[in-house]
């Protein structure tokens, strides 16, 4: 199992006795399997420091690059799976990329921490020790990119951020959990639960010159005036997703720069801020040409359209990538 580290809490280390100020991004991948000892029972492990950073300093050009590597490291017969350490402010972004990229049926586990390395109750180890288990077991090959935190393992299209502090910090809001782990040993809930939505990953190959499409997400609230999403279009991004209000709305100014915006030739996903049911058709004021991004929340929604973009410019081609999800 390769051990590809890029940084977080995990790494972290604090500067006061209580761990609730730290600084993230300091260990390297060595001192992180030090750290669990109990690995070497499990599974043969070697270290990668792919990049130290706090995940909201994560970038599509790091995602391409760690693409690239997943891409190397399975060319081979050497890896059996990997595990990315990765803080946990963007880590569904990285795994939801690496989903839609990673062609290889080998598990990809994503793993992090709440807690800095050295505060009473880090809960990188035991987060560590559950990824590597996971991604050493049969059980998790084909599933897609996963990521395990709290003993709850989650599909990467699915899963959410939604505690800021707390070490159950991760749900799939719809969907549930794929499975747990308990004593190192995974157990799926429902065994064919878990197989990647797309039916065709996009290159990574294709992907390595050239920078992505630029993508930027707006959100719509009571009184919500068109200013950003103006700007955007002024400023020359190629697609916007709108985190809408309940199934995908969005205010009147908004309503009016978007219907421009698309007969402009600029993309426009309609999305929501809502966690649960997604947006799955133009239920109110619909005006063609727009997309909807079915269960994807709007961060997610915003890279399927900046790989999407990458393969057409067909608003249903476009649409097709966002319905094969539920
Ligand atoms: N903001 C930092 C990051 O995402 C720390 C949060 C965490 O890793 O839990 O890297």
């Amino acid at each position: 199992i390769v051990i590809v580290a890029t940084g977080g809490t995990i790494a972290g280390i604090a500067d006061s006795p209580a761990g609730n100020v730290y600084t993230p991004a300091q260990l390297t991948v060595e001192s992180l399997i030090r750290q669990v000892p109990q690995i070497s029972g499990k599974a043969s492990v070697e270290g990668l420091q792919l990049c130290n950073i706090a995940s909201q300093y994560m970038m599509p050009r790091i995602w391409i690059h760690l693409a690239g590597v997943v891409d190397s490291l399975f060319s081979g017969d050497h890896c059996d799976g990997i595990v990315v350490t990765h803080g946990t402010d963007t880590m569904e972004e990285t795994a939801f990329f690496l989903d839609l990229v990673n062609a290889h049926e080998r598990p990809v586990v994503f793993t992090g921490s709440m807690r800095p390395s050295n505060s009473p109750g880090a809960d990188g180890p035991a987060n560590l020790f559950n990824a590597v288990c996971l991604a050493a077991d049969p059980a998790a090959v084909g599933k897609g990119v996963l990521v395990v935190m709290n003993d709850y393992i989650f599909s990467a299209s699915e899963v959410t951020k939604t505690h800021t502090v707390n070490p159950q910090a991760f749900e799939s809001p719809d969907q549930g959990p794929l499975g747990t782990i308990r004593g190192g040993n995974a157990f799926f809930y429902h065994p064919r639960h878990g197989r990647p939505f797309l039916e065709k990953k996009f290159s990574i190959a294709e992907l390595a010159n050239r920078d992505l499409p630029r993508v930027d997400i707006v959100m719509s609230y009571a009184g919500a005036t068109s200013l950003l999403f103006d700007t955007l279009v002024k400023n020359g991004t190629e697609g916007i997703v709108i985190a809408g209000v309940g199934h995908g709305n969005y205010s009147e100014q908004i309503e009016n720069s978007a219907k421009n915006a698309v007969r402009n030739g600029v993309f426009v996903v309609r999305a929501t801020r809502v966690l649960q049911g997604g947006v799955s058709s133009d239920v109110e004021n619909p005006f063609k040409g727009q997309v909807v991004s079915r269960s994807l929340s709007p961060q997610k929604a915003r890279i399927l359209l900046m790989l999407a973009l990458t393969a057409s410019r067909e608003p249903a081609d476009i649409q097709r990538f966002f319905d094969q999800y539920p």
